[in-house]
């Protein structure tokens, strides 16, 4: 089935009966009739619901219609985007191990990698993704465990090239990571270009509305761990479940079982049902919202690239944009999501000026929202970083996040004309 029947269709069938909308499965524990039941989920040789920080059948429901989406195997809710790289990483690393990330990924992406997981002893390099395979390869070593990018970087709004990042982490037998948040599934399918591994903020457009943190997980079976020879506790026995080993046991669902069962279940960072459920609202008209955004965010851009006080639109839309052609493989229909970077003549004054003048738009940490907003990142989401590591990232002090919203497109332009005058 096409994505916009499976947004409203996969992963919950009423039985003849029952609610027509999901249910929110309010409930901690679930009740089994015998002690051999409940040892045999805990020995992990049924599969069933026994304690929802390990899974919910509301959960399950949004986790199967994401993996439907993706084209993966299995899925995880975690309870944010943040909670989902991190378990992501926990789960295929460990102290000594080591990582190449993009230099343009998310700034809370940046500091787990870069602060907390040095930390946790993991380390992470980051890479420009314009640089040569030589150059990204000659970074790959015994102990380099993924690679990690965003299909559209936040707030870069560079464009990866995942199937050759692919090709570079499968020569090495590692996996790719890619997290899809602001493409979502509906504008691409990373696993259909080689991605391994995807991961979603779900606080982005899959809610859509701004109503709910979380995150998720999606496995594309596709990485063989026992074959790689690179994942001792992939092909080893765990001995917090008895000897069980995760490759041979669950095959090509062993990297998102052994998520859910080892990290998950150690750490708890799951989703709610309730939160959950918001995500399945938002996921049912997220076709339709995303080629909105698009349409809107193209418009908005193209108005704002040729106005006297801006410098540069980055939006891969733009024809002039560096990441035109990268967009046209990767996006569906060329629609590249309603969020792009403005960087407005005059820099960081500009910037906060521009972002104190509007009235419609919401100055907001936030983005992928049904309502127009916008950020100087350089004094909020980036504050952590110093100007160097701003730059790698590929913010200017003057860069505003701006995010379109649903909103009537002329209104939109009207309040982003008026702030600008004011500017
Ligand atoms: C927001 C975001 C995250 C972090 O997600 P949270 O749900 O805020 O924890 C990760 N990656 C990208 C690309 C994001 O935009």
């Amino acid at each position: 089935m096409k994505d916009s029947t499976l947004c409203i269709h996969a992963g919950y069938k009423p039985k003849n009966g029952e609610g027509g909308q999901m249910p929110i499965i309010q409930s901690t524990t679930f009740r089994y009739d015998t002690t051999q039941d409940i040892a045999d989920l805990f020995d992990l040789k049924s599969s069933g619901y026994f304690y929802s920080r390990l899974g919910n059948p509301t959960c399950g429901f949004v986790e199967e219609r994401l993996a439907k989406l993706e084209g993966g195997v299995g899925a995880m809710l975690t309870s944010s985007g943040q909670a989902a790289s991190f378990c992501t990483v926990l789960t295929i690393a460990k102290a000594g191990d080591h990582i190449l990330c993009s230099s343009s990924v998310y700034g809370g992406t940046f500091n787990l990698f870069a602060v907390t997981f040095k930390r946790m002893g993991i380390e992470v390099e980051f890479f420009d993704q314009k640089d040569s395979n030589d150059k990204i390869e000659a970074k790959i070593r015994d102990n380099t465990k993924a690679i990690f990018g965003e299909t559209i970087a936040n707030p870069a709004l560079t464009v990866f090239d995942i199937e050759r990042f692919a090709q570079i982490a499968h020569r090495h037998n590692i996996p790719l990571v890619i997290d899809n948040t602001f493409a979502t599934p509906v504008l691409c399918k990373p696993i259909s270009f080689g991605a391994d591994i995807v991961i979603h903020s779900t606080t982005k457009y899959l809610d859509g509305h701004a109503v709910q943190v979380g995150g998720a997980i999606i496995d594309s079976g596709n990485f063989d761990w026992a074959k790689s020879g690179k994942f001792p506790e992939f092909t080893e026995p765990d001995d917090s479940y008895h000897g069980l080993i995760y490759s041979e046991t669950f095959g090509k669902a062993a990297f998102i079982v052994k998520a859910r069962v080892q990290i998950m279940r150690d750490i708890g960072i799951c989703q709610s049902p309730q939160a959950a459920f918001y995500i399945n609202l938002g996921l049912q008209t997220l076709p339709l919202r995303i080629r909105q955004h698009s349409e809107n965010a193209m418009k908005v851009a193209s108005y704002l690239s040729t106005h006297p006080k801006v410098e540069k639109v980055i939006y891969p839309g733009l024809k002039d944009d560096e990441c035109y052609e990268l967009g046209k493989k990767y996006l569906k229909d060329g629609l590249c999501s309603g969020v792009m970077s403005v960087i407005l003549k005059g820099g960081r004054s500009a910037g906060a000026s521009f972002i104190d003048h509007v009235k419609l738009a919401s100055p907001e940490v936030h983005v992928a929202d049904i309502k127009t907003c916008l950020l100087h990142p350089a004094t909020a989401t980036h504050r952590q970083l110093n100007d160097e590591q701003l730059l790698a990232c590929g913010i200017t002090p003057g860069l505003v996040r701006l995010s379109v919203g649903l909103e009537d497109l002329d209104d939109i332009l009207e309040d982003l004309k008026q702030a600008l005058d004011a500017v």
